[in-house]
């Protein structure tokens, strides 16, 4: 077994090491922020978050989605600390925004012949009657949405209970990393789940990363059903989508999907959008005849999703004297695609493993 450094502790980095911990390795995370932070370089916070597949047919990211699939739905069968519930969701679709941000983001999900329709449970066609105002068509079928406000810190103790232990530090350079394992040598291979931040990660600066601003409004109100339209008519990067978190953890009202845009604050305007398109898509978040001051808000909110053109970047590669494996770029399906990632990354583990095992015996003759 190895001693291996995680930089990194959102959702990539945590689920990660902890699959790795399962494995018997000797984990080190090392991050700048860490479960129970909020912060613009974090990502993982303010994610809704939940399962909605939209890679395309026959990539890497539906594998991707589909071996997380099967991981969130046991977590949320058997496992209620974790935070994951089951959501009855509701994809609606018009056919104006077949060519919008949002329209082509959702060009998988919104399909009727989605090709996860037999991995996500209860996938159907929705009947007309059953389609709010304005919209062409839609499916419904069961999904997850995670209050990520308890599975990160699950995922964190998770990793404790396994021996893995938890470290504050802000790297420049990722040959750094090595050097901080907990046992004190220097640590055979480095996992960089450094999200957004490997753009400008010493040894690594992947300048096909980019930011996605997401804004959010979290509020008390229970929607009662989880869904999401392909877009509206307040712009091509606008969407509007609805999620109920597990346990307590309150609704989240979206968004938009702003590439290149790295804005911290929030903008008082979109907000205001936000929730009248939520309640104008579902009238049951407030009493009958209130607008947006029905809504009890918990907080407003800013995220950067860290897209990557070409997609999540799950590869190995020796920088310098260290042996790292990749996974970052989630874009906005760090959540649901999480556990298939970091199954990879074992995958890519036991390969370095195996070219450092013969090196050190080609040492030895
Ligand atoms: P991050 O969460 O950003 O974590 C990066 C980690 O690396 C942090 O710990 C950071 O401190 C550390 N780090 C970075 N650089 C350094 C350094 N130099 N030294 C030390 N540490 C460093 N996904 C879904 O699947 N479902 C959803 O419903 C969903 N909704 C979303 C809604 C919004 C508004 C947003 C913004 C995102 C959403 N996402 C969703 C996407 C998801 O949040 C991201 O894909 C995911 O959080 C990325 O996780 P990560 O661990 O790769 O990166």
């Amino acid at each position: 077994m190895a001693n291996i450094v995680v930089l990194g502790a959102g959702v990539s980095g945590l689920t990660t090491a902890l699959l790795l911990a399962r494995k018997g390795h000797k984990v080190t995370i090392v991050a700048k922020h860490m479960p129970g932070d909020y912060d613009i370089e974090y990502a993982s916070p303010w994610a809704g978050a939940n399962s909605l597949p939209v890679a395309k047919p026959g990539s890497k990211a539906q594998q991707y989605e589909t071996d997380t699939w099967y991981e969130l739905e046991k977590l949320a069968t058997n496992l209620p600390e974790a935070g994951v519930h089951f959501q009855n969701n509701h994809i609606y679709r018009r056919a104006k925004d077949a060519d919008s941000a949002v329209g082509d983001w959702f060009k998988e999900l919104i399909r009727e012949d989605a090709w996860f329709k037999d991995v996500l449970p209860n996938f159907r066609v929705l009947d007309k009657s059953e389609l709010p105002p304005g919209i062409d068509s839609g499916t419904g079928f069961t999904s997850v949405c995670i209050n990520t406000a308890l599975y990160l810190p699950w995922l964190a103790s998770q990793c404790l209970k396994l021996g893995a232990t938890l470290y504050r530090g802000d790297i420049s350079h990722i040959s750094e990393a090595a050097s901080l394992h907990h046992f004190g040598s220097l640590a055979k291979l480095v996992i960089n789940c450094t999200g957004l931040y490997s753009l400008r990660l010493g040894g690594v600066q992947d300048t096909k990363l980019y930011p996605a601003r997401g804004q959010i409004v979290v509020v008390r109100n229970d929607p009662g059903i989880m869904c999401s339209t392909s877009g509206t008519d307040d712009g091509s990067d606008e969407a509007c989508y609805i999620m109920h978190r597990a346990a307590g953890g309150g609704t989240v009202l979206g968004g938009c999907l702003q590439a290149g845009n790295w804005e911290s604050q929030v903008d008082p305007n979109l907000a205001i959008r936000i929730m009248k398109r939520a309640i104008a898509l579902c009238p049951a978040l407030v009493k009958p005849g209130q607008g947006i001051e029905g809504l009890d808000i918990v907080r407003h909110g800013v995220g950067l999703r860290p897209m990557r053109t070409g997609g999540i970047r799950v590869e190995k590669e020796r920088i310098g004297d260290v042996d790292v494996v990749h996974n970052y770029g989630h874009g906005g399906y760090g959540y649901q695609t999480s556990f298939g990632c970091s199954l990879e990354v074992l995958k890519l583990v036991n390969e370095v493993k195996l070219i450092q095992r013969i090196a050190f015996i080609e040492t030895m003759r």
